[in-house]
């Protein structure tokens, strides 16, 4: 009797022991899994840290992000003045590589190519390089699609998947940066897919990696980040001193209007968000770049322009008059079905009026070979 209990207990033991193992093995994948997708992204203070818990001295710390974001390196084998072993263990836990490539469309025009990449999570997103005269701009996303549904704008009728990591954000520039052998890329913007302040914490560890010396060589000067205005958050970004430039996707001065075009206005209004607005611009010393998305009958008339001119006349500014690209293709409905572009003629006369008023605006004609008109097309193909 006493030996079957005790031949019960020993079952139930080596059951739980053995599931136990399981369990153990599968959170040790897990981490590690998770850590996997981690590294790249992690910004140079949080290398060190990491590498002086593993014992290691500091300045491998340099190494590692040197590698990663400076040589952009597709293996810790190529990042020969690690030892060998500490290359093993980094191996065996971490991959460098978050993004696959995987289609692109050059314009044979303009020279846009258009980038579709992949998240190990399977996600498609897209990036951008635009050539001008002077320099290369790439574009590139925070998010996969968009949780804001502006009325106007291709990703935001596709909805919100997820959020981007640093890592992912700037294996974009890894990768469109390795194909695009035209020239070399000289700045940034940050107006791909998704609204790069609601993915605050990537997108700053991002810009400090990006802005770093010791990886891309491109300062915060030639870095834009583009915003719809979530008044906090531009507070916030104030506050890292980090310095990029702003562009404030305006779109109209009229709070019932940009309500009605872009609903996250009834959370930040156009005038909490100027208040920030005003306070970064002296802050940062630097010019915010108001977008305006010409909207026919929406935000063409007399009283936009006296609008604007008044608004911009109270902070250092200047305007990006950008053609609206139609949304026909996706077959939208409500308000964004009806959305048509200003015609071309009174998009110039629109401008000059504003110029008369010492404005500054910058309009090209060309629709697609606008850095954010070309951005603002983002989502729709790759997705469907
Ligand atoms: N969420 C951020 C960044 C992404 S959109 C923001 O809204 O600022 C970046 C820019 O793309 C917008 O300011 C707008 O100027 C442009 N854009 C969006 N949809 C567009 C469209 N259909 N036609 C032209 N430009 C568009």
């Amino acid at each position: 009797m006493w030996s079957l209990r005790q031949r019960i207990f020993k079952k139930i033991n080596s059951t739980w022991l053995f599931v136990k193992r399981i369990l153990l093995d599968y959170f040790w994948i897990m981490i590690k899994e998770n850590v996997k997708t981690t590294i790249k992204g992690l910004t140079l203070p949080e290398l060190r840290e990491y590498f002086i818990s593993l014992g290691e001295p500091s300045f491998r710390a340099e190494q590692v992000f040197k590698w990663m974001y400076g040589d952009r390196v597709d293996g810790f084998d190529e990042m020969s003045n690690l030892p060998k072993p500490l290359r093993d263990k980094l191996s065996d836990s971490f991959s460098v590589n978050t993004l696959r490539y995987s289609t692109s469309e050059l314009s044979p025009v303009t020279g846009t190519k258009k980038y579709i990449f992949e998240t190990n999570e399977g996600d498609k997103i897209e990036s951008v390089v635009i050539p001008e005269k002077k320099r290369t701009t790439l574009c590139i996303s925070t998010q996969v699609g968009c949780p804001l549904d502006c009325k106007f704008c291709a990703t935001g009728l596709m909805g919100f998947k997820n959020n981007l990591t640093a890592g992912e954000i700037f294996d974009q520039f890894k990768l469109a940066g390795r194909d695009y052998q035209n020239s070399e890329i000289t700045n940034i913007v940050y107006m791909g897919m998704g609204e790069p302040l609601l993915n605050f914490k990537e997108t700053v560890k991002s810009l400090e990696i990006f802005s770093d010396e010791l990886t891309t060589g491109i300062n915060l000067k030639r870095i834009t980040l583009s915003t719809v205005g979530i008044a906090p958050k531009i507070k916030e970004l104030e506050e890292t001193g980090l310095k990029v430039k702003l562009a404030f996707s305006l779109h109209s001065c009229f709070e019932d209007i940009r309500n009605k075009i872009m609903p996250i206005n009834k959370k930040y209004s156009l005038n909490e968000n100027i208040v920030e607005l005003k306070s970064y611009a002296a802050k940062t010393k630097t010019k915010i770049t108001f977008e305006y998305v010409m909207l026919e009958g929406i935000n063409d008339r007399e009283e936009d322009i006296k609008a604007l001119a008044r608004l911009m006349s109270t902070i250092p500014s200047k305007l990006n008059i950008i053609p609206f690209n139609s949304l026909e293709h996706m077959d939208p409905s409500g308000l964004a079905g009806k959305l048509r572009s200003t015609p071309i003629e009174r998009i110039q006369k629109f401008a000059d009026k504003l110029k008369e008023k010492n404005i500054i605006v910058k309009l090209r004609n060309t629709q697609g070979d606008d850095i954010a008109a070309a951005c603002g097309q983002l989502a729709y193909h790759s997705q469907n």
